[in-house]
């Protein structure tokens, strides 16, 4: 499992956004008076891709190989360290500080 550096949630996926090309057919519609899109079909160019984590949508500064490498992280460490600080948050939290 690996650790989203932005809100420090436990995740085991990214969220992969990729550019390409969208074809659809449309048609007007003159009962509502706009344009109406059908068959809507992606077809991804696989060139940009942007990383965001699943948890806070935030974006990832990563590349393809950096992906492939953030998913196969176990930290085992890390991941008590960020538990230990969120604990240590959320005692500040009912404290009040
Ligand atoms: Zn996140």
């Amino acid at each position: 499992m690996s650790i989203c550096p932005k809100c420090k949630a436990k995740i085991d996926s990214l969220r992969q956004v990729t550019t390409g090309i969208e074809k659809c057919d449309i048609f007007f519609n003159e009962k509502e008076g706009w344009i109406d899109w059908k068959n809507e079909k992606f077809e991804s160019d696989g060139i940009i891709r942007i990383f965001y984590c699943p948890e806070c949508d935030e974006e990832l500064n990563l590349d393809d190989e950096e992906a492939e490498q953030f998913l196969l992280e176990k930290d085992e460490l890390k991941e008590i360290i960020v538990e230990k600080i969120k604990q240590i948050e959320d005692d500040k939290k009912l404290c009040g500080v």
